[in-house]
């Protein structure tokens, strides 16, 4: 070990290698605190070059090695295990933006870009890179197509893997693929690229992406909307939908206790709406032609929804300031959660026509098994994708109640089954839905993600103990 120590120092410096146990520690935890790891190193490549230096080194002497990027993982995916053994291998000094081309709409960037600079370096160049999530000033971009996240705006630009073209890989055995390629169209066989998107770093590191870009909205926006329930929304977004095309751009659900709890924790929250209502949307509308177009779209869409029964009440924000005060509501509540206490969480996706549904028939269930549990339900309506998440009965034993957290989401899981649906939407398995997802995936399926797994990383360095 001593030696492998020795060896990374001469391929990256002496600087960019931490083993003081203290120096390593918040490499060495996930953003839920729900694992703690213990590395041999944390060992933070400048370059493609070191990056490619140090997996050989590793593939030499046969040690795990964890890729990390902004470390706001969901799934423990970036968490070395106990063993002290594993290598934490941080992508943050590779954050360079390599090349913008806004004839072609495209953004080459190192992996370690945190999505927010990402996000500006395509508004200086007139352009838009429409990932987004609550994260975005410290995820980044090599942990986005790791995961292959979702946010926001997937409704109108889809996930992480629709908007990669191409990829510079470190494979397991070191060598560096380059397939850095700028093209939209390319039918030269496997799409090799997207293997390692969503890999959740099993199969090797991704160092750089080519990335789209998209026509910059001139104009947005954004309207809270009151609704009497789930299946009032999904009406509600077809209706949306019709009115305004693909100029629905973000379309999130949120019940009347999610905003309770932001309200409650979150003092200086203001609810523009005079009265509670059961369901609430959070609307996103934008376009690249004129601001007097787009509200007056809004408006007549609005008046219409509500005439035909759809919506209960709206306030649409008049101003930026406004606008990013609807978007805290959204956006606060994990932290809200945070707050309130323990929760057992869940990110499960249906057939966008069923969520209504799921939503009646899983709360019915768990209320059959665990009275009095509290459902913390929110998310991207317009993906079918939920944060279908479960809050101890007020005033119960909150460690009895999260003792019993399996059982709670086996309830949800199976549901989710039943309905064709995914138990992991957005955040992937890591190491917290390794063991879980052989219940939902056929053993055939596993089979061939083990032979993929085998083919790539015969040695079983990369990222081990996830996903797989
Ligand atoms: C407040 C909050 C809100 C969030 N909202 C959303 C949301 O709306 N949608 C969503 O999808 N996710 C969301 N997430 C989850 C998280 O932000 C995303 O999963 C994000 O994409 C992770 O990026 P990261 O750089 O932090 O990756 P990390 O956490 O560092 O790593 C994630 C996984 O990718 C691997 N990895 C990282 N970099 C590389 C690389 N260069 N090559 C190979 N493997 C790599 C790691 O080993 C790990 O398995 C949220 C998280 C938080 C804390």
């Amino acid at each position: 070990m001593a030696q492998l120590i020795e060896q990374l120092i001469s391929a990256v410096g002496k600087a960019a290698v931490i083993t003081d146990p203290r120096d390593a520690a918040p490499y060495a935890t996930d953003w839920r605190k729900r694992y703690f790891g213990k590395p041999l190193a944390v060992v933070k490549p400048g370059s493609t070059a070191e990056v490619a230096a140090v997996v050989r080194l590793c593939a030499a002497s046969g040690t795990g090695i964890v890729p990390q990027g902004g470390n706001t993982g969901l799934c423990g995916g970036a968490t070395p295990d106990a063993g002290g053994g594993q290598i934490v291998l941080k992508l943050s000094r590779l954050n360079r933006i390599r090349a913008i081309d806004p004839v072609n709409n495209t953004i080459t960037v190192e992996a370690g870009c945190v999505l927010a600079n990402l996000q500006q370096a395509a508004v200086a160049a007139g352009r838009l890179f429409p990932l987004s999530l609550a994260a975005e000033g410290s995820c980044e971009i090599g942990g986005n197509l790791s995961t292959n996240a979702g946010g926001t705006a997937v409704l109108r630009y889809g996930n992480a893997r629709d908007l990669v073209l191409g990829l510079e890989v470190v494979l397991p055995d070191g060598q560096i693929w380059n397939g850095l390629r700028a093209l939209r169209k390319d039918n030269t066989g496997y799409d090799l690229k997207q293997l390692f998107v969503g890999a959740e770093g099993t199969l090797g590191i991704i160092t750089a992406a080519v990335l789209k870009l998209y026509p910059r909205p001139s104009a947005r926006t954004t309207a809270l909307v009151a609704l009497a329930s789930p299946a009032k929304a999904l009406d509600f977004l077809s209706h949306m939908q019709d009115a305004c095309g693909d100029r629905v751009t973000g379309f999130e659900l949120m019940s009347a206790f999610c905003l309770l709890l932001v309200a409650r924790h979150f003092p200086a929250t203001r609810l523009p709406l005079k009265e509670d209502y059961p369901q609430y949307v959070l609307l996103e509308l934008s376009d690249t032609a004129s601001a007097e177009n787009l509200d007056a779209a809004l408006q007549g869409a609005l008046a219409k929804a509500a005439e035909r029964g759809l919506i209960l009440d709206a306030a649409v924000a008049a101003s930026g300031a406004q606008a990013a005060a609807l978007w805290a509501l959204r956006e606060n509540i994990p932290e809200a959660q945070v707050l309130e206490g323990q929760q057992i969480k869940h990110d499960i996706s249906v057939p966008i026509s069923s969520i209504a549904e799921y939503i009646a028939v899983t709360g019915a269930e768990l209320q059959r098994a665990f009275p009095g549990v509290r459902m913390v339900t929110f998310g991207h309506l317009g993906d079918g994708n939920l944060h279908y998440n479960i809050a101890p009965p007020e005033h119960a034993d909150e460690n009895a109640f999260m003792a019993r957290a399996s059982e709670v989401s086996r309830v949800v899981h199976d549901s989710a089954a039943r309905f064709g649906g995914s138990i992991s939407a957005e955040h992937g398995l890591g190491q917290y839905k390794r063991e879980e997802i052989l219940r939902y995936k056929s053993p055939l399926e596993m089979d061939l993600m083990r032979r993929i797994k085998a083919a790539l990383d015969p040695q079983g360095i990369m990222n081990p103990g996830k996903v797989l």
